[in-house]
């Protein structure tokens, strides 16, 4: 099964995006003069940069980033604001937020409410949701 996301691309950022579209093995192909049909989990790693402005399955693209309620200076685009502290927990947990890349395999705290799989992103987890468990 391979779930396809239709993105179009803002104009400002289709040559970025489609730089990256055929970079990408196999190539992320066109589905129309302006859509871009995406596969799911690339989706979900792709560059939150070219995303940005671009209409997703027909809807508009809302950064998770861009969307928080405190928006901080783009030195950080990856952080995102924790909605409470863990007060019981033992306070040498190395900061997740970090912008270290994901290595793959590890927890990256974004569970999906509905099974046990873990996401190292917000996106992916979100995709995985919608794909799987028909949440929109
Ligand atoms: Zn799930």
């Amino acid at each position: 099964m391979l779930n396809i996301i239709r993105i179009e691309p803002a104009p400002a950022r289709r040559r970025a995006f489609a730089a990256w579209a055929v970079a990408q093995e196999p190539k992320v192909r066109t589905c129309s003069a302006t859509e871009f049909a995406v596969p799911a989990d690339l989706y979900a790693s792709m560059p939150e940069d070219i995303l940005i402005g671009s209409t997703v399955d027909g809807h508009r693209y809302v950064s998770p980033e861009l969307d928080a309620p405190f928006t901080e200076p783009a030195l950080e685009p990856a952080r995102e604001p924790a909605p409470a502290p863990v007060s019981d927990d033992d306070s040498s947990i190395p900061d997740d937020t970090s912008t270290e890349p994901a290595s793959g395999g590890g927890s990256g705290g974004y569970a999906c409410p509905h099974c046990p799989r873990e996401f190292t992103t917000r996106r992916g987890r979100d995709t995985h949701t919608r794909a799987v468990h028909n949440e929109g």
